[in-house]
């Protein structure tokens, strides 16, 4: 008897309860499928000037992001940092087929985008072997390819509409920029944010060292018109207003109050966010981050990855209200 109430439990958990927990497994994952959302937006091919070669050509947009991403990204960066760069390029380039195409961006020979900085850079599988280590095609392209083919038609939107500057830098230095104090305009998506896990990052604080009159000799051959001399140089320099993130927006030199952007250029500094010391007769500057420090932090976003984070829950970190959508 015994046998046999053993014998009917378990033909009701094998007929029953087994089928019915792999169909309720089932449907989570339809709804999880089901959840993406769908954008009305059907670009397969981008037009990009390439420089060096004087050239136009018409290049399928996926195998774009790959020569983007590669030259925009190391290759060793977790698989989640690549599939967030993967999709903040692949919203630049939909962004500009958006503005530019038929009519061309101005200044690019009639197509949408070029190959530099300027845009994104993009090199070709050929070009990348060439500019490569070797081995690096089989040891780091093939990430290259999966952060892309996983990402395949994804974009960012805000508002429903693709974002056109998804903007990144190399280190925040513990926290980004609002748009404003970098660039010109107030973009919605591009706010000051924490970025907390970037300790790896190499030039997480920089140093750079200098005679007064070296720097009195930069300063003059940028500004003509500059009241400096280098003895007593001290005297001569004051921080005025610095940004939420860190990087000073106004700095007096002698007679000119500049923007800490344009003394990182004239003096090729890693970032605007900097401090100065003197010593031993020096002027010693001491950066903090890399970069403009807007939109997305490439460390921090490896960063995040290595805490576990996922593509879209870093992509949304760095861009505030974004959605993540698929091309259809
Ligand atoms: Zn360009």
């Amino acid at each position: 008897m015994k046998k046999i109430i053993g014998l009917t439990i378990w033909i009701f958990i094998v007929i029953i309860i087994i089928p019915a927990i792999l169909i309720q497994s089932c449907d989570i994952g339809e709804n999880t499928i089901k959840k993406e959302k769908i954008i009305k937006e059907d670009i397969e091919y981008v037009y990009v000037y390439r420089t060096k070669k004087d050239k136009i050509e018409k290049i399928e947009i996926e195998e774009y992001l790959k020569g983007v991403v590669s030259s925009e990204m190391p290759a060793s960066f977790e698989m989640e940092a690549l599939k967030a760069q993967a999709i903040a390029a692949r919203s630049y380039a939909v962004s500009r087929v958006k503005a530019y195409g038929g009519k061309g961006n101005p200044g690019h020979k009639g197509s949408e985008l070029c190959d530099d900085v300027h845009c994104q850079v993009y090199r070709d599988e050929s070009e990348l072997r060439h500019i490569k280590p070797k081995d690096w095609m089989r040891d780091y392209y093939p990430r290259i390819k999966e952060a892309v083919e996983k990402t395949k038609g994804l974009i960012m939107t805000y508002e429903e509409k693709p974002i056109s500057q998804p903007l990144f830098h190399s280190t925040s230095g513990g926290k980004t920029e609002n748009s404003e104090d970098v660039f010109t305009s107030a973009v919605p998506y591009l706010r000051s944010v924490e970025s907390p896990y970037e300790n790896e990052a190499p030039h997480y604080t920089d140093e750079y060292v200098l005679r007064p009159s070296e720097f009195v000799s930069k300063m003059k051959k940028k500004y003509r018109d500059i009241t400096l001399n280098s003895t007593n140089i001290k005297s001569q320099i004051k921080i005025l207003q610095r940004s939420e993130g860190g990087r000073i927006l106004k700095i007096k030199i002698g007679n000119k109050v500049l923007r800490g952007r344009d003394v990182r250029s004239v003096l090729g500094l890693r970032s605007a966010n900097f401090s100065i010391r003197y010593g031993g007769g020096d002027i010693i500057f001491n950066t903090v981050g890399y970069g403009h420090g807007v939109g997305m932090s490439q460390w921090g976003a490896n960063g995040m990855a290595k805490e576990g984070y996922k593509y879209d829950e870093i992509l949304k970190h760095y861009y505030i209200g974004v959605d993540i959508m698929k091309m259809k």
